[in-house]
């Protein structure tokens, strides 16, 4: 089973997905694999490395895009689908969805042609469960500018609320057009009720 988790910055998705694990991992031992992208695997990781590097001010928004898909199909290739074949639970922080959102929308490169390109990327693998935690683009920075590390709160003043503006609405529009797959938990609720609400959905999907 194949499970992503996605959402904006400082949607708290990646302390759910912690404690998430912490609950999981007793019970399912190495039946667990739990990953994050761009990353999990050298190649990925020197891939998001030139992502992220503060350097490279002179990234194109499809040389960015190209590259998110990159690290993708490799993280994939080495990491998710050998977890899937073994019959694993796969939970995995971001994917797809990420790059039709930020890159997609929020680079305005369009959602459709990133979409396309993933397709190739991932040969139209998608998650069996998309959690999806939405929280308004105030809220969110709000939440990261009281705790995180300088890099990202660069990369905020760049972007600004216009930018998580236009994240959202795609990850909405995204879970409108895919409700089957794609769940939304009010991630403004406490962590303990996201957490909660999160492990019901990982429930239902790891045992349909
Ligand atoms: O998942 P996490 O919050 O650590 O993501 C780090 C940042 O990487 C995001 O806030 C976003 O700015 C950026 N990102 C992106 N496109 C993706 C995935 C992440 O721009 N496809
Ligand atoms: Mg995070």
């Amino acid at each position: 089973t194949f499970i992503s988790f996605e959402g904006p910055d400082g949607a708290g998705k990646t302390s759910a997905l912690t404690a998430i694990t912490a609950q999981l991992a007793p019970q399912l031992g190495d039946r667990l694999t739990v990953t994050r992208e761009p990353g999990g695997n050298p190649i990925s990781e020197s891939i998001r490395s030139i992502i992220l590097d503060r350097a490279n001010t002179a990234m194109d928004y499809r040389t960015e895009a190209l590259l998110y898909a990159a690290a993708r199909r490799q993280h994939l290739a080495e990491t998710i689908l050998p977890a899937l074949r073994a019959d694993q639970l796969v939970l995995c922080d971001r994917y797809v969805d990420s790059s039709v959102a930020y890159q997609g929308a929020g680079r305005q490169i369009g959602e459709t042609e990133v979409a396309k390109m993933n397709e190739f990327a991932t040969d139209g693998l998608l998650p069996d469960l998309t959690i999806y935690f939405d929280v308004p683009a105030e809220v969110g920075l709000r939440r990261i500018q009281a705790h995180r590390d300088p890099q990202k709160v660069d990369r905020l003043d760049v972007e600004k609320t216009a930018f998580h503006d236009r994240v959202r609405a795609a990850y909405l529009r995204l879970q409108t057009a895919h409700p089957e797959r794609i769940k939304l938990i009010d991630a403004t609720q406490s962590p303990e009720q996201v957490v909660a609400a999160a492990l019901a959905l990982i429930h239902q999907t790891a045992h349909a």
